[in-house]
């Protein structure tokens, strides 16, 4: 059994429709998928309806961008009812910020590349969460930079000067309103430090008192001592633990399947949501 609980559409940051995602889960095995875009479900509709016909099962699932202090943290959500309020609000308000974010990033490069909103647009998926990656694929188009890593390394980086943050929700809020969604809430990439700034152990464990249900251990981001210390927290606070690939289409190296999650541990999370059904 081959389960990928974290992967991305055009809906968010991924290169390929949601369908097309599905396509390619199936070409590589994956038995169970979960389409998690950030901050967006739009892509449920389109996935379910592939899935079902390529007979893969499918996780309807969500990214939200988080932030406490600063740091960024992401948490996935599975299977919550996408019109439960307030969560739907929260992350319309996060979509909302993150739009005129990204169009003041672009106003901020303009001045110094030859970059402008329409043309950046021209990169943004129908329906979808607008992020760097699609400035950076706006960069590449124009020569300005080989792929979004130079991209990410270079002008899109948070400590650069074109960096601009959105809103993003504290993660325990987070935790509440995915809880409160019927959802079943678990940590992305918890100690993933080579992409950024991490929060302490302590938040975790704020976010451990909301409701939190799992970590999400086996993500190519974590070397060994991190996941061997995310282990040692599940088990101390009676945590799932999840491996998935983050899969972005051709956005990133990142392949479907690379890491995976333990049939024990999806059947739990099936069984603690109320807000969507799997779709078999
Ligand atoms: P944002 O949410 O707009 O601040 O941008 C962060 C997003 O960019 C995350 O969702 C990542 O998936 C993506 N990202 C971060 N670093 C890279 C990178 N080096 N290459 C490609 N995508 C990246
Ligand atoms: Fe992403
Ligand atoms: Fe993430
Ligand atoms: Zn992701």
């Amino acid at each position: 059994m081959l389960i990928d609980l974290h992967t991305h559409s055009t809906v968010s940051d991924g290169t390929q429709a949601p369908g097309a995602v599905v396509a390619a889960a199936a070409e590589a095995g994956v038995d169970v998928l979960a389409l998690t875009d950030h901050d967006a479900v739009a892509g449920w509709a389109e996935a379910a309806e592939a899935a079902e016909r390529l007979g893969v099962v499918f996780v309807p699932g969500m990214e939200i961008s988080c932030a406490r202090d600063g740091i960024s943290v992401h948490l996935l959500s599975y299977l919550h009812d996408p019109t439960a309020e307030p969560l739907a609000a929260t992350v319309q308000r996060a979509r909302d910020s993150r739009a005129r974010r990204a169009k003041r990033m672009v106003e901020l490069l303009s001045a110094d590349v030859n970059i402008d909103w329409p043309f950046v647009l021209e990169h943004v998926g129908a329906e979808a969460t607008i992020g760097r990656p699609h400035i950076a694929d706006a960069l590449v188009a124009r020569g300005v930079v080989r792929d979004r890593t130079e991209a990410f390394a270079s002008m899109l980086s948070s400590r650069g000067r074109y960096y601009v943050r959105h809103y993003a929700p504290d993660p325990v809020e987070a935790v509440q309103l995915v809880v409160a969604a019927g959802g079943v809430p678990v940590m992305a990439h918890p100690a993933a430090s080579r992409r950024g700034r991490v929060v302490d152990d302590s938040v975790i464990e704020e976010m451990v008192g909301a409701g939190l249900a799992g970590l999400e251990v086996d993500h190519r981001d974590h070397d060994e001592s991190e996941r061997a210390h995310l282990r040692e927290l599940a088990s101390r606070w009676h945590l799932l633990t999840t491996g998935s690939s983050d899969y972005h289409g051709d956005g990133k190296p990142n392949r479907l399947g690379e890491n995976t999650t333990s049939p024990e541990a999806f059947e739990a999370i099936e069984a603690r949501a109320t807000g969507s059904s799997v779709v078999r």
